[in-house]
C-alpha cells in the first residue's frame, strides 16, 4: 500500500527521513528530533434499511472511487463523537435524519490518501427525511440486497453483509485497491 508521502515534519517544518524506530520503518525529522507516529484515519459509515428490506446507497461525486456506490459515511472531525460524525454525515449526504441503532464493528481499509482508514459501522435503526443526493454524493437511491450496484469499498460491503446476508453483491468481483 502506497500513501502519499509526507515530506516536512508538521512540528517544526524541518525534512523528514525514514529512519528505523521503535520497530517499525518511520518517518523522522533529524531537526526536532522526533519520529512521526503515523495512525489510523478514522471514518464512520452507516447501514440505512427501508420498510421494504432495500439498503440505502449513494453514488460518490469525487475521487476516489468516483461514479462507485457507497454506504453513507466519511471522516470524523476532530472533537466529534463517532456516532455524532455518523449521522452528520447521513444528513449531508442523504438527507435524512436518523437513529444510531447499534454498532455493527470496526475494520480497518486501505487508503490511497492515509495508508489506513479506521472503519466504523453503524446500523441506523429510525430515519426520517426524504432522500435527496449531497456533499460527496451525485446520486442516492435504494438497493435490493442481491442486485447491488459496484459498491466502492470492500469495508462497506462486509457491513452490508453483515446485515443482509452473504449473498448481498455476491456477484460483483471484490478489488483490492486502494479505499477512501
Ligand atoms: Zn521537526
Amino acid at each position: 500500500m502506497i500513501s502519499s508521502v509526507k515530506r516536512f515534519c508538521p512540528f517544526c517544518g524541518g525534512p523528514l527521513v525514514t529512519r528505523h524506530w521503535e520497530g517499525r520503518r518511520r518517518l523522522y525529522c533529524n531537526a526536532c528530533g522526533n519520529p512521526l507516529y503515523e495512525n489510523p484515519v478514522p471514518a464512520t459509515c452507516l447501514v440505512v434499511r427501508n420498510a421494504a428490506g432495500q439498503v440505502l446507497l449513494v453514488r460518490r461525486s469525487v475521487a476516489p472511487k468516483k461514479g462507485l456506490w457507497c454506504l453513507p459515511g466519511g471522516f470524523m472531525e476532530l472533537g466529534e463523537f463517532p456516532e455524532e460524525g455518523a449521522l452528520r454525515e447521513l444528513a449531508e449526504e442523504t438527507g435524512l435524519s436518523g437513529t444510531i441503532g447499534e454498532l455493527l464493528g470496526v475494520t480497518i481499509a486501505p487508503n490511497a490518501s492515509y495508508d489506513t482508514v479506521l472503519m466504523i459501522g453503524y446500523l441506523v435503526h429510525r430515519y426520517e427525511g426524504r432522500i435527496q443526493a449531497g456533499d460527496d454524493a451525485d446520486a442516492i437511491g435504494w438497493f435490493d440486497a442481491e442486485a447491488l450496484p459496484p459498491i466502492a469499498f470492500d469495508s462497506h460491503l462486509r457491513f452490508i453483509r453483515q446485515v443482509f446476508g452473504e449473498g448481498a453483491g455476491a456477484d460483483r468481483k471484490e478489488g483490492r485497491a486502494a479505499e477512501g
